[in-house]
């Protein structure tokens, strides 16, 4: 975990009369040591696997402190769960594009759309705090080969599927 995370984090316990628990530490580890996006179920099973002393209430506790201390964002991808973003302490104004077919994301930043939603923002007279935009898109295997072979991974892996359109 990153020391900026980690020193963020210790701040905020503090901030919060918090004590420092081993398994708060675990999952926050858990969380970010990859740049995966992911749900909170998906986490569980993760943490499950190494910590199985871990509950499920003391994962989805620990998701709402990382959230409320702005480590951690909770992102909308459009299936109706909440996905939560490890990377916004890092690529603070990114953006997703998702393939409505594989439900691949990819994440990308771009200073036109940092520009556009701050002159918006501010001719409607407000400040921008935050900003991120979904692309549902089509991938382009899907475009070129008519499938995607992304489609397939993710059916095995057991991943969540997108409802075709
Ligand atoms: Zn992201
Ligand atoms: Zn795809």
């Amino acid at each position: 975990m990153d020391a900026a995370i980690q020193q963020r984090l210790d701040e905020f316990i503090a901030r919060k009369g918090l004590r420092r628990t081993g398994q708060r530490e675990l999952i926050a580890r858990a969380v970010f040591s990859k740049d995966e996006h992911f749900t909170a179920e998906e986490l569980y099973d993760r943490v499950k696997r190494t910590s199985p002393d871990v509950s499920r209430a003391t994962v989805y506790r620990t998701l709402s402190l990382l959230v409320e201390a702005d480590l951690l964002r909770e992102i909308d991808l459009g299936e109706n769960q909440t996905t939560y973003d490890p990377n916004f302490h890092d690529k603070p104004s990114h953006n997703h594009l998702v393939c409505i077919d594989c439900g691949q994301v990819v994440e990308f930043e771009d200073s036109h759309i940092d520009l556009l939603n701050d002159c918006v923002t501010r001719r409607l007279g407000f400040k921008p705090v935050r900003q991120t935009l979904v692309i549902e898109a089509n991938c382009e295997q899907l475009r070129q080969k008519g499938r995607c072979p992304n489609l397939i991974a993710s059916r095995l892996s057991g991943k969540r599927l997108r409802k075709k359109r």
